[in-house]
């Protein structure tokens, strides 16, 4: 009879094989040329991360999350996996946790959207529901006790879960699929922060790499990160306002590493949704707001640029994709519901695109 230690070492293995299976499976994202015919010199790139199998760039995050936790020996075959999201990570740990055979909760604040639970659901995942939305990781972490479970943490592990230094990590995807364009090395590359995963990754890499390109985090006004990373003392907020899903938070997440950002860009909600729209027009498809985030930064780098005689590449992220948001900031309704005034954002992004500049603020 195997012992129970290599009972569960086959299972460790079997899991792992399986994640890797899927990957081998999996063709990678695109990288989308944005055209920019008015700025001679620069081009705009955009990563497309909506075309993972969970629609997100939250895919790479949940399969990190679970090869560190199945390589820690933190899960087995009877472990429930427990996640504080309301959002794209559940949906994607779900996904991972359905092809292990594990059960999943995601602790959800009441109010969250009934598209998004359903999403959770659609992938095997369940939802413990909560009251109040800051005891969201407390509860996270009681709910994995009781039930004997792993709560996996997005916001502490998500800077660690990813291979910084390659592995086809997003950022050594980005600078692979750049080889053959006119500027290989990005001056810019451009990425908001919810976990901090994602610029913690594209800054490690461009350093160990001795890249020039500088990452530049794009982040809503109601965020703490863009004041945290000013003054290094912020770290919470009461609230935060911002409406833009999968960025901007109330508290600096452990994941988020200001020593590798090299500049922020705070972008107002009513201006990412309108560069979001504008984008989606212009790709004859979709994107989310932190896609128009992103977007706005960009176009703030790129005008400064041009006023310097620059040229070069910009790369950012399209996190995911519009269709998830039908009901809010692609519904008049909804917008003018939350007092957020779209046309002034919608004006200065066509015109950014139409060689007309753009505003500094
Ligand atoms: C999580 C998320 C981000 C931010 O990525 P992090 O690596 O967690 O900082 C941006 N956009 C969307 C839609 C997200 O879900």
């Amino acid at each position: 009879m195997p012992t129970l230690h290599a009972t569960r070492r086959a299972w460790t293995d079997e899991a792992v094989r399986r994640i890797e299976a899927d990957f081998n499976r999996s063709a990678d994202t695109h990288l989308i040329p944005i055209e920019l015919p008015h700025y001679r010199g620069i081009e705009l790139y955009l990563k497309d991360e909506s075309s993972h199998p969970t629609g997100s760039l939250k895919h790479r995050l949940a399969r990190s999350l679970f090869l560190y936790a199945l390589c820690n020996g933190w899960i087995g075959a009877e472990t429930p996996v427990v996640e504080a999201s309301s959002g794209s990570t559940a949906v994607s740990e779900a996904y991972f946790a359905r092809m292990l055979g594990l059960r999943f909760i995601a602790v959800v604040p009441r109010e969250t959207a009934a598209e998004k639970i359903a999403a959770i659901e659609f992938q095997g995942g369940e939802c413990h529901f909560i009251d109040d939305p800051d005891t969201v990781y407390q509860e996270a972490q009681r709910l994995a006790r009781e039930v004997q479970g792993h709560y996996m943490d997005q916001f502490k592990y998500a800077e660690r879960a990813t291979d910084w230094r390659g592995n086809n990590n997003i950022a050594e995807s980005i600078f692979n699929q750049l080889e053959l364009e006119r500027h290989p090395v990005p001056r810019w590359i451009v990425c908001g922060a919810g976990t901090g995963g994602t610029s913690a990754t594209l800054g490690r890499f461009v350093r160990y790499n001795h890249y020039s390109t500088e990452i530049c985090v794009s982040d809503p006004a109601g965020s703490v990160f863009h004041r945290y990373f000013a003054d290094r003392r912020t770290t919470t907020l009461d609230r935060c306002e911002c409406c833009i899903e999968g960025i901007g938070r109330p508290r600096v997440e452990p994941s988020f590493i200001p020593d590798v950002v090299d500049r922020m860009i705070v972008v107002r909600d009513a201006d990412s949704i309108a560069a979001a729209r504008v984008l989606s027009e212009r790709l004859g498809r979709r994107c989310g707001g932190s896609t128009g985030t992103n977007l706005w930064a960009c176009a703030q780098l790129i005008a400064e640029m041009a006023g310097r005689g620059e040229s070069g590449s910009v790369v950012s992220i399209l996190c995911d994709q519009g269709d998830r948001y039908a009901s809010t900031y692609f519904n008049d309704e909804w917008v003018a519901s939350k007092h957020l005034e779209l046309s002034p954002g919608m004006r200065t992004m066509t015109d950014f695109f139409a060689g007309r500049g753009f505003p500094a603020r």
